[in-house]
């Protein structure tokens, strides 16, 4: 397993999400760290917390053999952290084997699993082997409006992908130095920030 670099101790905490929107849009993360600004609740968190609800029902009711595992624990709503690495997250769902954990995330979205996902996985995985002193070499995501169910391999290129992030968004905040736009612009059509970018209109 790839050993993570021994950190100082980190000055800025940051969350999976923090990790998963760096690879979406890298102002995001500036902005939300930067210049923070009360959010109100949307209708799509609202929805987001609506399907996480039905999702952990109907989990609830179902063995592990669709995961490939024998059996284990299901753990929803499971808080990790790493103190190594200043991130702390909280787990739709953590599957709890003898040997292994596996990190579940549900995703309310169309057009299957994408690379934001697997970063905001990755940095789960590293914080459960840290807090829990287990080793994930997998994790899941549940496609809620497919229906599918997709296992993603934690490998070590994810992992260096990771701890790569965490240092250039320390670095960014640090320094007060605004990143690029995302070269995706659609991401940028209703994107709560779009009165910072003013450069890109
Ligand atoms: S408007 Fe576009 S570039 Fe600016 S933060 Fe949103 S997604 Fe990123």
């Amino acid at each position: 397993m790839l050993e993570t670099p021994a950190h100082s101790e980190p000055s800025l905490a940051l969350t999976a999400t923090d990790l998963k929107q760096w690879a979406y849009c890298k102002r995001i993360v500036y902005y939300r760290h930067v210049m923070p600004v009360e959010f109100s609740r949307t209708y799509k968190m609202q929805r987001g917390r609506n399907v996480e609800a039905a999702v952990e029902a109907m989990e609830k009711r179902r063995g592990f053999r669709r995961y490939g595992l024998e059996g284990g624990e299901r753990r929803f709503g499971a808080w990790v952290t790493s103190k190594r690495l200043g991130l702390a997250g909280k787990l739709d769902l953590l599957i709890v084997t003898d040997g292994a954990c596996y990190p579940v995330d549900f995703k309310d979205t169309e057009g299957g699993v994408r690379r934001n996902h697997r970063i905001q996985l990755t940095a789960y995985a590293l914080m459960i082997e840290e807090s829990l002193g287990r080793s994930a070499p997998a994790a899941f995501v549940y496609l809620v409006p497919s229906k599918e169910l997709i296992r993603i391999e934690i490998g070590d290129d994810l992992r260096k992908e990771v701890i790569g992030a965490i240092d250039e968004i320390r670095s960014f905040v640090r320094d007060e130095r605004i990143p690029e736009p995302t070269s995706a612009r659609a991401r940028c059509v209703g994107c709560e920030f779009q009165n910072y970018c003013d450069d890109i209109w």
